[in-house]
């Protein structure tokens, strides 16, 4: 592994498993100093304990990212213990699937809170950081369900959302050195995905075969892709993009 990420900080929001967890483990192991945010600290605790047995430094933070106090005390906190925030990872993210008639404004509130209003807090948090020392990475999760899934009205406007705020930020904020993409994986086996296979009464196992068959590369996607792509966005190499949305879903073309 190389060491792009070498004096760099990066904070990761729902890092505690799946693919928030993947993607803070890959910067750490290329040099970030990571600050693993979920919802309480001991949730991120086993994502820290592999990041340092791998010899890489992290530290866990408590804070649900779709409340502003909350998200100013993270950004703070993240400051106070490492010093700086070079990296923005916005991958905190739910599912309260349903179908349009029985879709509950909770439902619709509670996914567009914590899978876009949390990516606005951030953002806005972290600019301050970022515009000041000219440098700065953001990098948010939309999906593939953006364009559309059925039972998915609220997570596919959240997720689209994410887009149209990726392409916007970019354009405010390229002046000042920071890059601003998103990244929309299709199916990547998670807790998620093993929670809409039993909401749509299937085993796990047979959900992932069923999108493995109809995804053209034959396989289901894992969390190492999506980290893949996230490093590869925050990194230097990258940076003549931003306010793009990059698929990662094994050539499904929607
Ligand atoms: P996951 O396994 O459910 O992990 C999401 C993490 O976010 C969990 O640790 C969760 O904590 C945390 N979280 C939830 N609400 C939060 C809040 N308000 N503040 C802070 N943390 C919060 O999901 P995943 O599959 O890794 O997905 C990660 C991101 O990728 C999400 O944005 C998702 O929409 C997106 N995505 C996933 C897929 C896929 O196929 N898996 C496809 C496209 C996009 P709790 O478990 O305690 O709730």
């Amino acid at each position: 592994m190389g060491n792009r990420f070498e004096g760099r900080v990066a904070v990761v929001t729902g890092a505690a498993q799946g693919i928030g967890a993947a993607v803070a483990a890959r910067l750490a192991a290329e040099g970030a100093a990571v600050a693993v945010a979920d919802l309480s600290a001991e949730r991120g605790a086993e994502t820290v304990e592999a990041i340092t047995k791998n010899g890489g430094r992290a530290v866990a933070f408590g804070a649900d990212v779709s409340q502003t106090p909350e998200v100013e005390a993270l950004v703070a906190a993240v400051v106070a213990e490492f010093g700086r925030i070079d990296i923005l990872v916005n991958n905190a993210g739910i599912t309260r699937d349903n179908l349009l008639f029985k879709m509950t404004d909770e439902d619709w509130d509670a996914v567009i809170n914590v899978n876009l209003r949390s990516a606005f807090l951030m953002s806005r948090e972290c600019q301050k950081h970022f515009t000041k020392q000219k440098y700065g990475k953001i990098v948010s999760l939309s999906s593939r369900s953006a364009l559309g899934n059925r039972g998915q009205a609220n997570y596919a406007a959240s997720k689209a959302g994410i887009m149209g705020l990726t392409a916007t930020l970019a354009i405010e904020l390229g002046p000042y050195g920071v890059n601003v993409n998103a990244v929309a994986p299709g199916y990547i086996a998670t807790a998620m995905t093993d929670a809409t296979a039993r909401r749509v009464g299937l085993d796990p196992e047979e959900l992932k075969k069923l999108a493995a068959d109809q995804t053209p590369v034959r396989r289901v996607g894992e969390p190492e892709d999506i980290a893949a792509t996230v490093a590869f966005l925050a990194a230097d190499e990258s940076s003549f993009i931003s306010g793009q949305t990059i698929q990662v879903n094994g050539g499904a073309n929607r």
